[in-house]
């Protein structure tokens, strides 16, 4: 979609060199990392079998999901993944997304024969797995048929509802739902229209922290996701210096914006208020992703 719009961001990939730098003298082993690729999917990542033995064996973190769509690379990959998951004893997962069991127009482009070859190898091969499944309107009669072939195969399955799916120009909808409309909350928080916001912030709540591909330290995806696309340019708004190239994890995390200032923020009535932070965790967090 950015590129359609000509919005130029970072393409590239973490190297592993890089996360042992970013890492360096970080203890990791209370986290919970996930590898997902917000722009693009970490099983392209070259190293990416490398980056994960790396945070299984030497980085000793508690537990390690890779999300992905998992419709490319050769069955030797996957089988090398399964095998890293299988002798880590379920602290590596891959959440396989596939939203259909013979459909998944929301992947476009990905093929589902060479999702579905992969899927088996790798559970085939011990990997441990979860089958996580967005509910649209086209794929609402497989739910059930991708409940039984989960339950068979002995993976996990999850259905993810999202808001995001509401909003009018989506090309994949979800209708139906009690859902907040997306248009409507997007209006009234673009405009203004709001006094409270009774954030519930999963940064602060669970410790969550995004790490982008050219070593962004960000509290969440959300605002990184609002400053990539070119909604609020938060950098400069609040003087965030994020970068994990030039400084380090915990003196970034010490700044005076991620100890006070963003949860001073929060206040509508704030100077560095991020409106934001409002439309996706305002109203006591319930337009966050809900799984069923
Ligand atoms: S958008 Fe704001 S309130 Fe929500 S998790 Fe991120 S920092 Fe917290």
């Amino acid at each position: 979609m950015m590129d359609n719009k000509g919005q130029k961001y970072y393409k590239g990939n973490i190297s592993l060199e890089s996360l042992e730098g970013w890492f360096d003298g970080v203890d990791l082993k209370d986290a919970r990392i996930k590898l997902c690729g917000v722009l693009g999917d970490p099983m392209i990542n070259p190293e990416c079998a490398d980056i994960v033995s790396y945070l299984v064996y030497e980085k000793r973190v508690r537990y390690i999901e890779m999300s992905t769509n998992g419709g490319t690379r050769p069955l030797s990959f996957w089988k090398e993944l399964a095998d890293i998951s299988s002798a880590s004893d379920g602290t590596f997962v891959v959440h396989f997304s596939l939203d259909g069991v013979k459909t998944n127009d929301y992947r476009e482009g990905v093929n589902v024969k060479k999702v579905w070859e992969n899927f088996t190898h790798y559970v085939e091969s011990q990997g441990h797995a979860i089958w996580q499944f967005i509910l649209f309107d086209y794929n609402k009669h497989e739910v059930q048929e991708a409940r039984e072939i989960a339950e068979m195969m002995g993976v996990k399955f999850y259905v993810r509802k999202s808001w995001r799916n509401t909003a009018d120009k989506s090309p994949f909808k979800l209708t139906g739902t009690d859902l907040d409309h997306w248009d409507t909350i997007e209006e009234k928080t673009r405009s203004g229209n709001y006094e409270k916001t009774d954030i519930k912030c999963r940064h602060k709540a669970e410790n969550e922290l995004f790490i982008t591909s050219n070593g962004q330290l960000w509290p969440c995806c959300h605002l990184h996701d609002e400053q990539v696309s070119g909604k609020t340019d938060i950098l400069t708004k609040v003087g965030l210096h994020n970068d994990l190239t030039t400084s380090s994890f915990h003196d970034i995390l010490s700044s005076s914006w991620y100890k006070n200032l963003l949860e001073e923020s929060w206040d509508r009535n704030h100077p560095l208020h991020l409106p934001r932070c409002y439309l996706s965790c305002g109203d006591n967090g319930k337009r966050q992703t809900q799984f069923l």
